[in-house]
């Protein structure tokens, strides 16, 4: 029986429950991560603990334990559950409090923490590589709920996704307020031109993937060029290869958008070698 982490206790997954009081649900105030285990180890869990921290400090939650105190609440967790592989989805709620929106009225902000399954896409598309279509609903304005940070509202990312299996697809392009590409709507995005790599930088208006700094340092560990530079559609469609990162994508090709065919329309051999390079670290 899966045992859920609530605020120092576990429950039965059936048992695991929050206020319809609390903030989280109202109105989607609080912060979440997704993390993965492998062979019983959790992965990058500092740097997964530290933009837990960092999305919280920016909606101005105070995460009523330390980090030392969520990383041992994570691994008790997991070995709770005995799971060797799998996903790990921590998150901490605004708390309780009255029907307004009024930070100063909630309280007991809830920390729940679940080990799980999960699969995202379906395994074959990892070899034949998967078809993006770009969506009309634009990522969030930096200056109306920032990217960077990782909140439970994710209803910018969820009407980008309905968008894109209305059209087909598993996974949407999204555009930024500039009409750059910014990201999709769980992962990051990363193109092949003429040997270099290249992804929107931070500051296009994305989630700065943990799994997308881990390719960056796999790239430059194998002496493959990067740039984190601005990115429109044009770059997309006349790519020679492109991908998308994400702890529960890990490294998928993508070799069409919009119906265009991207490269050779298949899996091209920078995106083997950075999918070979994630596959080492993160089962070493
Ligand atoms: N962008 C968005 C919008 C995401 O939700 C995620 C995580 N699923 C990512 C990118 C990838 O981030 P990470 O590699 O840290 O999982």
């Amino acid at each position: 029986m899966t045992k859920v982490y609530i605020s120092g206790k576990y429950y039965d997954k059936a048992d695991a429950k929050i206020s319809v009081y609390d903030h989280g649900l109202l109105y989607g105030d609080g912060v979440f991560e997704g993390i993965r285990i492998y062979d019983g180890k959790v992965f990058k869990l500092k740097e997964h603990v530290e933009r837990l921290f960092e999305s919280a400090r920016h909606i101005k939650l105070d995460i009523p334990i330390t980090r030392e105190q969520m990383i041992d609440a994570i691994q008790k967790t997991v070995e709770l559950n005995g799971k060797r592989n799998g996903y790990i989805r921590p998150l901490v709620t605004r708390g309780s409090g009255y029907l307004g929106l009024d930070i100063r009225k909630t309280a007991d902000p809830q920390v729940v923490i679940i080990v799980d399954d999960i699969s995202l896409y379906p395994p074959e598309l990892y070899e034949t590589g998967m078809e993006l279509a770009t969506v009309s609903t634009i990522r969030n304005h930096p200056n109306a709920l920032n990217p960077r940070i990782k909140s439970l509202n994710y209803l910018n990312n969820i009407l980008a996704k309905i968008e894109a299996v209305q059209a087909g697809c598993v996974e949407a392009l999204m555009l930024n307020h500039k009409g750059e590409v910014a990201e999709c709507s769980g992962d990051n995005i990363f193109i092949v031109k003429q040997g270099v790599l290249r992804t929107p930088p931070s500051d296009a208006g994305i989630l700065e993937g943990i799994t997308r700094q881990v390719v960056i340092d796999i790239a430059r560990k194998a002496t493959i060029p990067i740039q984190e530079t601005a990115l429109t559609r044009h770059d997309i469609f006349t790519a020679d290869e492109c991908f998308l990162t994400g702890t529960a994508a890990e490294v998928i090709p993508v070799v069409k958008c919009d119906g265009r065919v991207i490269g050779a329309g298949k899996p091209g051999s920078i995106t083997r070698t950075i999918r070979e390079g994630f596959q080492q670290v993160t089962r070493q």
